[in-house]
């Protein structure tokens, strides 16, 4: 068979290319998906496919055609958009009304929307059939994807590939997790984002006995929020008047001041998630230094080495007293000087594949890689993602004088940093094809050869470490701390606005 497969995202792409593949199938994947929205969302749905399609081998048709002008036109003339308007009343369960009918509307646009460009675009190629991977989806409207799938088919004379894949959707999302592909939060369309926010959908399908909406590779189970006992604590300053009968909201006063920008529920949030940090240099000191003043709950972090004096210049638990002191010790001192309440795990060791199983990495919220080596960095990567943990990683800040030029990206589309170009090499060839935000910066700043330095001169100052240490090291790198503290505070502002955003989210 010589089938033109549409594919509404690399998640549901996985399993219906395994099974065609397992049956001989001949396919080809062909995206057209002018009903995701906003670009930043299309462009990462798409560029996960292209890079799913290119580690697996499979040819693939872009029409790369972002719709949201072409996809509102089309509701708005087939009347269902100003319908499609959810209200936080509507969205309560079992408000059931004649609006509710609308989506179902829109969406039978958007099904024949994407397949009649689908069936066109097969008779072009001379392929023998259609079809598509919504087919998948326990989320879409099935039988409404198969009979406009087959009326499809009548009107451009090309049959209609049928085949309910729906009984391999939790299985393809498995995998696509391990794979770390990017996994939407929403179906595609404005509206539909709109709806995940209102709660519409989760509360139609909970009345139906369906599960929640799925979620995000890197967004954890919903747990129940553990809030800590609040200090003594008067009313937050600048709140709004509590309502009759409501109580005033008390915060701890160690947070207080971040609680004005982010209400009371991301306080809870960060109190409840566990955060880890690998590398605790001039980047990853910092991040949890701003972690822990911002009131996350739980800090494991992990480095091998020891302070040495060459490190004060950057390093926030660095100072004349820590000297030769384990640089994680150092820091969980400073750091539960900062809130005893955190709960700090110091971890003295380096991660490797090999040990990765001793970190419990699945139960935490967020993982950060601050590491320097590339081969560690790159089995963290491997194992935060596959994991499903929110990674949020730390490119090269060595040879950098300008934190202003910091920026965060997708670790595909950097560019200009030297080491974001290893780590997209390494994940190649690992095969690994997910997407996850790093901070990078393109500026190179060339080292003053003359300075003679201690490191990997044979008068080595780290303590412990011995000449062999240093010797191995060919080039030391020149750095500043109002970079690498700029890159470890932007990774921290990360987990702050993402934790911000789930518990939104999840109000
Ligand atoms: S909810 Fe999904 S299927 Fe329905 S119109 Fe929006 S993007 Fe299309």
């Amino acid at each position: 068979m010589n089938l033109l497969l549409h594919s509404c995202c690399a998640p549901c792409t996985v399993a219906c290319a395994e099974s065609l593949r397992a049956e001989g199938a001949g396919f080809r994947l062909f995206w057209y998906n002018p009903n995701i929205h906003p670009y930043t969302e299309y462009r990462n749905r798409r560029d996960t496919l292209v890079r799913f399609a290119a580690g697996e081998n499979l040819d693939l048709d872009l029409a790369d055609e972002y719709g949201l002008r072409l996809f509102l036109r089309g509701v708005t003339e087939s009347g269902c958009a100003m319908e499609t308007s959810v209200t936080a009343e509507s969205a309560s369960p079992g408000a059931e009304t004649e609006k509710d009918a609308a989506p179902r509307r829109r969406c039978l646009f958007c099904y024949r929307l994407r397949l009649e460009k689908t069936a066109a675009r097969a008779a072009e190629l001379g392929c023998g059939a259609f079809s598509t991977t919504l087919l998948i989806s326990p989320y879409q409207d099935h039988e409404a994807v198969r009979e406009t799938g087959e009326e499809t088919a009548r009107r451009y004379a090309i049959p209609f590939f049928y085949r309910d894949f729906r009984p391999l959707f939790r299985d393809g999302q498995a995998k696509a997790g391990e794979r770390g592909l990017y996994m939407q939060k929403y179906c595609g369309c404005v509206f539909s984002e709109e709806e995940r926010y209102l709660q519409k959908s989760k509360a139609r399908r909970s009345a139906a006995g369906a599960p929640p909406f799925r979620k995000t590779a890197g967004t954890p189970p919903p747990r129940s929020i553990a809030v800590p006992e609040s200090r003594p604590g008067a009313a937050v300053p600048g709140s709004p008047p509590a309502a009759a009968g409501n109580k005033p909201v008390t915060v701890n006063p160690l947070f207080q001041r971040l609680s004005l920008l982010t209400g009371a529920e991301v306080l809870e949030k960060l109190a409840a998630a566990r955060v880890m940090i690998f590398g605790l240099g001039g980047v990853g000191s910092w991040c949890a230094e701003a972690l822990v003043r911002s009131g996350v709950g739980k800090i494991d972090i992990v480095d091998s080495d020891a302070v040495c004096v060459t490190n004060v210049n950057r390093q926030v638990q660095a100072t004349g007293r820590t000297v030769g002191l384990s640089k994680a010790a150092a820091l969980k001192e400073r750091l539960l000087e900062i809130n005893p309440d955190c709960e700090v795990t110091a971890r003295d060791t380096v991660f490797s594949r090999e040990n990765a199983a001793g970190f419990n990495i699945e139960g935490a919220a967020y993982v950060i890689d601050a590491i320097d080596s590339l081969t560690h960095k790159l089995d963290l990567i491997e194992t935060a993602r596959a994991a499903g943990v929110t990674l949020f990683s730390s490119m090269g800040m060595a040879q950098k004088m300008d934190p202003t030029r910091l920026k965060t990206a997708d670790i595909w589309e950097t560019q200009g940093c030297p080491l974001a170009r290893l780590v997209r090499q390494g994940l190649r060839k690992r095969g690994f094809t997910g997407g996850f935000t790093v901070v990078y910066s393109a500026e190179q700043v060339p080292l003053h050869r003359e300075i003679e330095v201690s490191c990997g001169s044979g008068r080595c100052l780290c303590p412990g470490k011995g000449v062999e240490w240093c010797g191995g090291r060919k080039v030391i790198n020149g750095s500043a701390v109002t970079v690498t503290a700029g890159a470890g505070m932007i990774l921290a502002s990360l987990v702050l606005r993402d934790a911000a955003e789930k518990a939104r989210a999840e109000a």
